[in-house]
């Protein structure tokens, strides 16, 4: 991929432009680790949505996918936090999660799912699907999880 400077100013149309002549190659990142690697996590997948096999093949396998939006806007990946079309990730049933990054220099979880949910509107349904793809999906499982989400794992 084409490396870009963070710090580098750019306007959202060019933003735009930067991801679609990306989505070629960030599906092809994507198939890369579905297929080849036989991955059951992909941090980030900004292009899983333009792509319905893609969509569907992660959705089969039961992928995790770890969204970063406030992330992918602060570095300039994508060029608005619509662009990820988390909507259609959820209704087509694929195991997505927001998440911070680093919190240290980007935004937290708290203000990340704030900042995603004006653009989505999420609703509590939505809201509860993401945190028990969260908890089912989590590394190593060795922290139990919430009663609440327990009993639906
Ligand atoms: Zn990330």
């Amino acid at each position: 991929m084409k490396s870009r400077k963070p710090e580098e100013k750019t306007n959202s149309t060019q933003l735009r432009k930067n991801f679609e002549e990306d989505l070629v190659l960030l599906k092809k990142n994507i198939c890369t680790a579905i297929i080849d690697l036989n991955v059951n996590g992909i941090g980030h997948a900004t292009s899983l949505a333009y792509d319905q096999d893609l969509l569907k093949l992660t959705v089969d396998r039961g992928i995790r996918v770890e969204g970063c939006p406030s992330s992918n806007i602060a570095t300039g990946a994508i060029p608005d936090l619509e662009s990820l079309r988390i909507r259609e990730l959820l209704e087509a049933g694929v195991l997505y999660s927001i998440n911070p990054d680093d919190d240290l220099f980007l935004p937290d979880l708290t203000n990340t799912v704030q900042e995603s949910s004006y653009v989505y509107k999420f609703t509590e349904n939505d809201l509860n699907k993401m945190r028990l793809n969260a908890w089912k999906t989590r590394f190593g499982h060795r922290k139990p999880a919430p009663e609440d989400i327990r009993q639906l794992i």
